[in-house]
């Protein structure tokens, strides 16, 4: 990762920025305009207070539908990239502080943490994902200079790399798929459909996200992710990025 932090276009949407004391008063506009139910108001823990927001990155399109409905300016797009965390809760983003991955335990690092092969399964994606990670592997992000690589078989994997809101035509696969990885082994999930359903959660085809068929030990918010905030995931997986 370059010292000075990357350069990142303007038109990049990171981590959210939420300022409920701005909220006017009644006001659910963005709640009513989200498409998958991503953000919440809720009443103010006292009379006369400021509600609570919460966004939950994990079911965002960052699709900035909640900023133009917004009448006061309480919610906006910001430009950090690093939003990938541990535990699906930990993906909620409110005033509070947002917990950022942190590292898999000492044997597992010892594993993987210079030499990590993953298989990437689209699991019904719309190859939106799948671009983004397949980007990991050109010049500008270069994963393999940190010993992060794909391969073609999950024998020679360490763990998946998983994309797509898990379509029940894909459900055996997967499962199928994560039984051949020796282990131990670690699963990512890579964008708002591969944690929630994203934009396809509730349909009857879909399983909602790769967490309900195998474990998730990373969860990558996006739709799709930028490149750099899966790279920093997993680095901060492999406790190479602890800050
Ligand atoms: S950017 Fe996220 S929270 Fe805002 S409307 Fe779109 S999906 Fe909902
Ligand atoms: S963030 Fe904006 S749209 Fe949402 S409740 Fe507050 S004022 Fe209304």
């Amino acid at each position: 990762m370059p010292a000075a932090g990357p350069v990142l276009p303007a038109s990049f949407r990171g981590r959210p920025v939420l300022d409920p004391a701005r909220c006017e008063e009644g006001c659910r506009a963005c709640a009513e305009r989200c498409p998958t139910s991503a953000i919440r108001v809720e009443p103010p823990a006292e009379n006369g207070g400021a509600p609570r927001l919460a966004l939950d990155l994990g079911r965002c399109l960052f699709c900035n539908e909640c900023v133009e409905a917004c009448p006061s300016g309480a919610v906006r797009f910001g430009k950090d990239y690093r939003m990938a965390a541990r535990a699906r809760e930990d993906l909620v983003a409110d005033e509070g502080a947002y917990r950022l991955a942190g590292a898999l335990d000492a044997e597992a690092r010892r594993l993987f943490g210079r030499s990590l092969r993953l298989r990437q399964v689209s699991a019904g994606g719309s190859a939106g994902c799948e671009q983004e990670a397949n980007a990991l592997g050109n010049v500008v992000f270069d994963m393999g200079r940190f010993g992060i690589q794909f391969v073609a078989s999950p024998r020679h994997a360490d763990g998946l790399l998983i994309t797509g809101p898990v379509t029940r035509n894909m459900k055996l696969a997967l499962e199928k798929t994560y039984e051949a990885v020796p282990g131990p082994k670690i699963v990512v999930a890579v964008g708002a459909a591969a944690i929630s359903g994203g934009p396809f959660a509730g349909d009857p085809e879909v399983i909602d996200g790769a967490g309900s068929v195998v474990p998730v030990d990373l969860f990558v918010p996006g739709h799709p992710p930028h490149p750099l905030t899966i790279l920093d995931g997993l680095l901060r997986l492999l406790g190479r990025i602890r800050e």
